[in-house]
């Protein structure tokens, strides 16, 4: 196994003060994780860095035989501006940005792509339906037909399963698990712990530094994610992620 992108001695943050520090390890080439922790524990921040959108505070980022433009990035849900006033299609296809640049001609066979993954998120017939008339699970079905035409190694998915309907999650899930079995490299932010122990081989748990990464059965060990926990400042006492084990402990003594 080798490593696609390697995180040494990491420090990511905004205007000098670090939000994730001390980040080191690989995600191997073909690797399927998920990277877990509270509330602006920095998961987004790393997905961030990984991109090359955000520069490090301190320490690298490698990235190894790839080029940035080779990883497809679908942001948070809640940034994404969808008052834009664009269909279906038009946001898909800037899923071909990188390979024709901005204002390069569709080419026939782009067309079949994009009739492709249209219908692989089984969106087939909502080429022309504004993106600001779409349910939460149609807009994410959307972006990820974006990002299979993306046809990238390495693939950044940031909470891509919050606040949309089970079917979907299911249907996405699918093609999270497709794109693992060719051996692309997918790395997702969760918060169901439990679709992390069924999905996930791989889990990195942050609390603003790495807790744990390793196997996911190891990782999510109930002691892991107490501390986690404990060492997030500002963690959100209903979230979602909360293991069992956690659930007896007090919560006013964090931080
Ligand atoms: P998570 O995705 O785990 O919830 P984030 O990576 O979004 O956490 O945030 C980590 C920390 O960085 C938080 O304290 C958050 O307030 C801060 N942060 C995130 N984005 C910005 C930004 N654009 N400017 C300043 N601080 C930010
Ligand atoms: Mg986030």
């Amino acid at each position: 196994m080798s490593a696609v992108i390697r995180l040494d001695d990491l420090t990511l943050g905004y205007d000098g003060h670090p939000a994730v520090h001390h980040l080191h390890g690989a995600f191997e080439t073909g690797s399927l994780t998920a990277i877990v922790g509270p509330n602006g524990s920095g998961k987004s921040t790393l997905l961030k860095g990984i991109t090359g959108a955000l520069k490090p505070l301190g320490g690298r980022i490698e990235h190894a035989g790839i080029s940035v433009r080779e990883i497809a990035y679908l942001p948070q849900i809640a940034e994404i501006d969808r008052t834009f006033p664009a269909v279906v299609s038009d946001l898909v296809s800037l899923g071909f940005w990188k390979s024709r640049g901005l204002f390069g001609a569709i080419r026939g066979d782009d067309r079949q792509a994009l009739d492709e993954a249209l219908q692989a998120v089984g969106l087939r017939g909502f080429e022309q339906r504004p993106i600001d008339t779409l349910s939460g699970g149609q807009l994410q079905r959307a972006l990820f037909a974006r990002v299979l035409l993306q046809d990238a190694r390495v693939i950044l998915l940031d909470e891509p399963f919050t606040a949309i309907d089970e079917r979907t999650v299911g249907d996405l899930i699918a093609l999270v698990q497709h794109w693992h079995n060719e051996r692309r490299t997918v790395i997702a932010v969760l918060h169901d712990v439990e679709m992390v122990r069924r999905v996930f081989p791989q889990t990195l748990l942050l609390a603003r530094e790495p807790i744990a990464w390793g196997a996911t059965s190891e990782t999510l060990h109930p002691e892991n994610l107490l501390k986690a926990r404990r060492m997030t400042e500002a963690w959100d006492e209903h979230a979602p992620w909360h293991d069992h084990a956690a659930k007896h402990h007090h919560h006013g003594d964090a931080a």
